[in-house]
């Protein structure tokens, strides 16, 4: 697998750090616990898409496009980081935000919200929850370029093969710090929304053989169609990158049981989770992905999945801008 033939823009210089969290795993009392911080890499506060725009953009830019446009949900990570991404470049940026129901965005709410202001963002466009995504990025796509300019649009999630490159990128990047640090984990967690990062890290783990499970923790959809979008995006990205391994169905795991009531939605796993990381060891983890993930992975160890000894990596993707527009949620008693 040769990364390096693909053009990149860097934003983070060097690895994140992995962080040992001896308190939550004494408190469990099971497998030692790790975190690997991709809530500190760079762009505006952090979190897993600026790996996958480091590949994007670098795009958008070989291909002379002067406007990015993205598309998420109100509080998207996923449309902060792009719109700091195009400030960074000095590109235009647009958002479509998806309302579940009419009048959800709200242009003075905190979190990600405020930021999109403070950015600078050129353009908020919004559409209708499950509305049909490719139409919405090339209905402003299309206006745009007739007002002249060269959009370069951008799906959901950044999860294109191109974005997933960020996380094959970082699967070699744990393997690197296993080596160097000496730590050999028995299994990675991450939370799987749009499935780039963890298809990502899926096809680089197995380009490398490196035989060390990722546990995928859905925020979003069933089992079923999450571990279909993440074995898709990982053999596409084995492809792309000339793996002469690459991912099977056995490679990919879902659990679906932990995001109930449904995307975004709070449930008591996830209060539970972002409380504990909070208290024990001054992380903050968002209510949205990572909280959730937590949540899989505590009640995982609390079944037993894992003994004492064993050791396990939780990938923090970010996302704590949003937990300030949840903060009835946390406390409420
Ligand atoms: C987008 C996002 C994820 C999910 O990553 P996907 O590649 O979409 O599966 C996880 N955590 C945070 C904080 C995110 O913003």
């Amino acid at each position: 697998m040769n990364l390096a033939k693909f053009p990149r823009r860097i934003y983070t210089h060097g690895p994140t750090p992995i962080e040992r969290l001896d308190r939550l795993s004494e408190a469990l009392d099971g497998p030692t616990i790790y975190i690997k911080r991709d809530d500190t890499l760079e762009l505006t506060a952090g979190g897993n898409k600026t790996r996958k725009l480091e590949f994007l953009m670098a795009d958008a830019l070989a291909q002379g496009c002067d406007t990015v446009i993205t598309i998420g949900a109100p509080q998207s990570n996923h449309c902060r980081l792009t719109l700091a991404a195009a400030v960074r470049e000095g590109l235009h940026c647009h958002l479509i935000l998806t309302e579940n129901e009419p009048g959800q965005y709200d242009p003075m709410a905190s979190g990600n919200n405020l930021l999109f202001e403070l950015l600078g963002v050129e353009g908020i466009h919004l559409a209708p929850g499950g509305c049909d995504v490719p139409a919405e990025l090339t209905r402003v796509a299309d206006a745009l370029r007739a007002e002249g300019r060269k959009p370069y649009p951008i799906p959901v999630g950044g999860s294109t093969v191109i974005g997933s490159l960020g996380y094959a990128a970082c699967a070699e990047e744990i393997l690197r710090q296993m080596f160097e640090q000496g730590i050999a984990f028995d299994a990675v967690y991450t939370p799987t929304g749009s499935a780039g990062t963890h298809g990502g890290l899926v096809a680089g783990f197995v380009a490398n053989d490196a035989d060390l499970p990722v546990v995928g923790v859905s925020v979003m959809r069933d089992r079923a169609s999450a571990e279909e979008a993440v074995y898709q995006l990982a053999r596409q990205v084995g492809e792309a990158v000339g793996a002469s391994h690459k991912a099977d169905h056995s490679d990919v795991e879902v659990l679906d049981q932990y995001y109930a009531p449904g995307y975004g939605k709070p449930n008591p796993g996830m209060i539970e989770a972002v409380k504990l990381l909070a208290s024990l060891e001054g992380i903050l983890l968002d209510p949205v992905y990572t909280g959730k993930a937590m949540a899989g992975l505590i009640d995982q160890i609390r079944q037993g999945r894992y003994r004492k000894g064993q050791k396990v990596l939780f990938l923090h993707t970010g996302g704590s801008p949003a937990l300030y527009a949840y903060k009835d949620v946390f406390l409420a008693r």
